[in-house]
């Protein structure tokens, strides 16, 4: 038996499955290929990242249903500061001046995660999971997509594959997708610590000599830790005493917090910029980390998959009720052109910012100072920072 769909979105993490709940009401037969079960993926310990949620993310999945059941468990970001260390540029930018409760939200991986994956139970569409997409034939009026589920082998076809199976993307593979690979030489510890003082709504972004270190605030005495350092500095402090690693951490980051002490395992994320060369090939959308993998320093990477998730389900939405084809080759072209723009300029300036923050050298670390201080006192300059720091950046 061959099972036919109008939409087979492969992957059901953070991107792929908020896309199938942003289709809810779509006039479309939707499946979700998922290669591991909730209890697998809340298992890892990847989970226990923080996620930075900008504001306009909170919406999205307001919108979706999701927000209510996350947010018992987000913080809000009230205040950003930003600074170099043992440099004089420093900048603050408060939700209180945007006239908004708050910039954004701190929540866990796998509290978004499991928060989705309750909303799909409740949607009508078929589940393949675990299951695995091994196989794609793409032709002119569809595609076919084999699945491996326990041992058997299952035919699908659909009009439109999404693939929104994360990094190490399969579909992008069977479809011979290359990709633009730029090695930061860098790794994201990730970690978390109690603070003796009150995180007061605050998220600290502090540039260093080795890398940017950013503290989000989880609950009142407990903030996040993601510390970016060059390869080997980062073994050296995943693998010292707890102490050790405090006192290092205390000794970059300073007071701001009062003391502070170790209140998770650490984890390294080796970090790149992963750009797959095409955003749409015969029938196949890649959308989240299958399409883009950026540096973390910005938080924007599940911000800027979930945008590409709205902006397809909202194109999707309109060409169904027209009875058009939703694989048209052209109707695709039309969509990774508009979403184009806000990729562009996010990676731009995630980019930009790794560059210049990481660098040593002083004609830029003065230059960032002066950035810093200039940003301080500009409101233009702090506006336009602001609307990137809330998700409304590229005009979504
Ligand atoms: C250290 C760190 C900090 C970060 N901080 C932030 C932040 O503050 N803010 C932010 O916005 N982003 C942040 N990110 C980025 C964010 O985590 C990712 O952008 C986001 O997880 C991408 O979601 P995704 O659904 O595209 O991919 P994934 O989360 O990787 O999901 C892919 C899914 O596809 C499934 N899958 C894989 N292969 C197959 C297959 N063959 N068949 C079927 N299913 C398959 C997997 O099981 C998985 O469930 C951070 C990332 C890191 C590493």
């Amino acid at each position: 038996m061959v099972y036919d769909y109008d939409v087979v979105i492969v992957g059901g993490g953070l991107v792929g499955g908020s896309l199938a709940l942003a289709l809810r009401d779509a006039p479309l037969r939707v499946a979700v290929v998922e290669a591991a079960s909730i209890t697998e993926r809340l298992s890892l310990a990847a989970g226990d990242r923080a996620l930075a949620l900008a504001r306009g993310t909170v919406q999205i999945l307001d919108g979706l249903g999701v927000w209510p059941a996350v947010r018992p468990h987000a913080m809000p970001i009230r205040h950003i500061h930003v600074s170099d260390r043992g440099h004089f540029g420093k900048t603050r930018l408060h939700a209180a001046d945007k006239g908004v409760d708050s910039l954004g939200q701190v929540v866990l991986a796998r509290v978004l995660e499991e928060a989705i994956d309750r909303a799909l139970e409740t949607l009508p569409w078929t589940r393949f999971c675990p299951a695995r997409v091994v196989g794609l034939q793409a032709g002119r009026d569809g595609i076919c997509i084999n699945l491996r589920q326990d041992r058997d082998d299952l035919p699908l076809t659909a009009r439109l594959v999404v693939a929104a199976d994360g990094g190490s993307s399969t579909v992008r593979r069977l479809l011979g997708i290359e990709q633009g690979v730029q090695d930061y030489g860098q790794t994201a510890l990730v970690t978390a610590v109690r603070t003796d003082r009150d995180t007061a709504y605050t998220a600290y972004e502090r540039f260093t000599a080795a890398g940017p270190l950013a503290l989000l605030p989880l609950e009142r005495h407990r903030s996040a830790v993601v510390w970016t350092l060059p390869h080997g500095e980062a073994a050296e402090r995943l693998h010292q005493t707890e102490a050790e690693f405090i006192a290092q951490l205390q000794e970059v980051f300073g007071y701001w917090l009062g003391r502070l002490e170790l209140a998770a395992p650490r984890q390294g994320f080796p970090l790149k910029l992963i750009r797959a060369e095409k955003m749409v090939d015969r029938r196949v959308v890649l959308i989240g980390n299958a399409l883009h993998q950026l540096h973390p320093v910005a938080g924007q990477g599940f911000n800027l998959g979930l945008r590409d998730a709205a902006l397809l389900a909202e194109r999707l939405f309109t060409q169904a009720a027209f009875g058009d084809d939703i694989g048209d080759p052209l109707f695709l072209a039309r969509y990774a052109q508009t979403r184009q723009r806000d990729l562009a300029r996010v990676i731009r300036f995630t980019d930009g910012l790794v560059r210049v923050f990481s660098n040593a050298a002083p004609p830029l670390v003065l230059a960032r100072n002066l950035a810093l201080f200039a940003l301080d006192r500009l409101p233009p300059a702090k506006r336009l920072l602001s609307r990137y720091a809330m998700g409304y950046g590229a005009g979504l």
